[in-house]
């Protein structure tokens, strides 16, 4: 089968982890070539868009599946597997669709507001608005706003922890990345890299998985992987919050 010959699989987050806080993956070059030359799929695993997600596919020249928007859908090429069971076809990608509708996360946000907290999601900023706050260019912020599945946001002002308490009172999830929350259905990056894995496993895989993300909510995926690395936030520092999960901090 295709993938029987196949020793490993990685999967990896972008920001802070295969791209530095420049959007740049140029130290990661040497590492992407030898990925390429011995054939191993990488598969991108971010809370970023499909939209954004296909830039740098292009540019660093790969072809496999992706998971965009921390686990909220699992993005496949046409004719990469031979099994495979999906839930719909968008443009050229077989799609497995763990996430909800963005217009009803969209909807739980203003839900929230007008019960008096100040949040802001992406929906609520303008294309310079993000710009500004991530750095990113007009055109990559742009991309950034067409959102499917998660809606990244701040909370300007109020009890975090009673926002987030809401939040799981609608029966919705929040996770942390490096800049923003992420609002998101029941879905996760863990669930998807498993699911991912096992397909690449119904197709003839039978190496090992590998990890690679820096935040909080990569830490799904990392324990769903057989080799997980952890990403350091700054030269010396590890994420925080990581830290206490693992009893470390
Ligand atoms: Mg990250």
């Amino acid at each position: 089968m295709k993938f029987s010959g196949c020793r490993y699989i990685i999967f990896t987050d972008l920001d802070g982890t295969l791209i530095d806080e420049e959007y740049s993956y140029r130290d990661a070059e040497d590492a992407l070539s030898i990925i390429k030359k011995r054939e191993i799929p990488l598969i991108l695993c971010t809370s970023k868009t499909r939209a954004e997600i296909e830039i740098y596919r292009n540019e660093i020249g790969i072809n496999d599946p992706f998971i965009s928007e921390n686990g909220g859908a699992i993005f496949i090429p046409e004719n990469y597997f031979e099994n495979l069971n999906f839930d719909k076809r968008i443009d050229q990608y077989c799609v497995i669709e763990l996430g909800i509708p963005y217009t009803r996360l969209r909807g739980a946000i203003e839900r929230i507001r007008k019960g008096g907290y100040k949040i802001k999601g992406f929906g609520d900023m303008s294309v310079k608005e993000i710009s500004t706050i991530t750095n990113l260019g007009i055109r990559e912020a742009e991309l950034s706003k067409k959102r499917e599945y998660d809606e990244p946001f701040i909370i300007q002002n109020g009890d975090e922890r009673e926002v987030l308490r809401i939040i799981r009172e609608f029966k919705l999830m929040v996770t942390k990345g490096g800049r923003f929350y992420h609002l998101t259905g029941n879905n996760d990056k863990g669930k998807a890299v498993r699911i991912l894995t096992d397909v690449f496993r119904k197709n003839g895989f039978d190496g090992e998985t590998i990890g690679l993300g820096d935040s909080e909510n990569d830490f799904p995926m990392l324990r769903n992987v057989d080799i997980p690395i952890l990403i350091r936030d700054g030269p010396r520092e590890w994420n925080t919050r990581i830290l206490k999960i693992l009893g470390r901090g």
